[in-house]
């Protein structure tokens, strides 16, 4: 039998595994011991595992897979940030992973589809069209290598924080999303906790509303601006889910915990940085439980805009700060390797398939699985 058509059980979260066994008719708890080899050991030979029967293990072996991408390159930066590329399929299709440490934690930024369909104006991820949706096995793996490589590094606890700010809009690609913060949230997995597991999405509001119904990780949203005809230019996204419909969703999504919302707004030279933005921005969300991640807009060729200057990011900050509003500016890191916020482009074949649009994303949220 060869190996695309044995079963990859990176693609199962805790529920689909147990339902698997017990196709198999075994029991279920095989799904958490399956896990742990898995993700917390890294054990892929199945005769290895051997809390199960030697019987169950030859029928996993001859069925199933652990089927992980091709790392095709790691790179270093000067500030610790690396960044791996990560070969998806025969076709060339490649996806990036950017880990950046802090004192205090280690955040693995992960991508969610091999482009993007949103085309927001100022992303560089944008210019390179859409071509799929990863697989749960895909996003998952992300985690899986980098971990592994830490702990094989010696790092004691690896990867604290996962964000799903790579390539791709998450929400768009919601039940395989779902089943990988599945695993990363489960302890016989990850053990993550959901306030360190962040979504980032553009804005997909019936995706927003669903997730509330699942899941309750943390949401970051990519705002940008403070009004629609504004946000309509840089996230076309906008002229579908307005910036009201978007905030209402963000306090549903919030209601009844105590959580707050991030909101990430990139600054743009002369586009959206002005005090009177921040004043009308700070408006619109200083009665919000939110936090504000301002973005120094990271350049890459032939890019339609600049960073705005530090003194009008500084002003920005204190203007938003004064009225309440906890904001912080987020620091560049890896841009030396273009890991930076919006440079991550991956590689890809075909890049016409943008016009299948939201659609994709947009059928998969009914009918997910709900899953531990
Ligand atoms: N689609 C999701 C997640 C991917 S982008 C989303 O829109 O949230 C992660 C963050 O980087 C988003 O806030 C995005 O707007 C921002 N970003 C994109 N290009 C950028 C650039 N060139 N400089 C700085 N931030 C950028």
């Amino acid at each position: 039998m060869s190996a695309t058509t044995k079963v990859n059980l990176l693609d199962f979260d805790r529920a689909a595994l147990e339902a698997f066994f017990v196709d198999l008719g075994e029991k279920p708890f095989r799904a958490r011991q399956l896990l742990q080899w898995v993700h917390q050991r890294g054990v892929t030979d199945f005769a290895a595992m051997t809390d199960m029967s030697k019987p169950l293990r030859a029928l996993l072996a001859e069925r199933c897979m652990i089927h992980t991408p091709r790392v095709l390159e790691v790179q270093d930066s000067n500030d610790g940030t690396r960044k791996w590329l990560l070969g998806v399929d025969a076709a060339d299709n490649a996806i990036e992973a950017v880990l950046i440490p802090e004192k205090d934690r280690m955040t693995l930024c992960i991508s969610s589809q091999v482009g993007c369909t949103l085309n927001c104006s100022f992303c560089s991820t944008a210019k390179q069209g859409f071509n799929r949706n990863l697989t749960t096995a895909e996003i998952i793996s992300q985690l899986y290598l980098v971990q592994r490589t830490l702990l094989a590094e010696g790092h004691q606890q690896g990867v604290t924080n996962v964000v799903m700010m790579g390539m791709g809009e998450p929400l768009l690609n919601f039940a395989a999303v779902i089943a990988a913060i599945n695993l990363m949230c489960d302890d016989f997995a990850y053990g993550l906790s959901k306030r360190r597991v962040t979504i980032s999405t553009a804005g997909v509001v019936p995706a927003i509303e669903r997730l509330a119904q699942v899941t309750d990780v943390a949401l970051a949203v990519s705002l940008h601006a403070p009004n629609d005809e504004l946000r309509d230019a840089l996230v076309p996204l906008n002229r579908k889910y307005p910036i009201a419909e978007l905030l209402r969703a963000c306090r549903a999504y919030i209601d009844g915990y105590n959580r707050k919302i991030t909101f990430e707004y990139v600054m743009l030279a002369g586009v959206n940085d002005s005090l009177e933005h921040a004043r009308e921005l700070v408006d619109l969300i200083r009665d919000l439980p939110c936090k504000l991640n301002l973005i120094p807009f990271n350049p890459y060729p032939h890019a339609a805009y600049r960073c705005s200057e530090q003194s009008a990011i500084d002003a920005f900050r204190d203007y938003a700060l004064g009225r309440g509003v906890i904001t912080v500016t987020r620091r560049a890191r890896g841009d030396d390797i273009d890991a930076a916020c919006g440079q991550l482009v991956g590689a890809f074949q075909d890049r016409s398939r943008r016009s299948r649009k939201y659609q994709l994303g947009l059928d998969q949220i009914e009918g997910v699985r709900l899953a531990q």
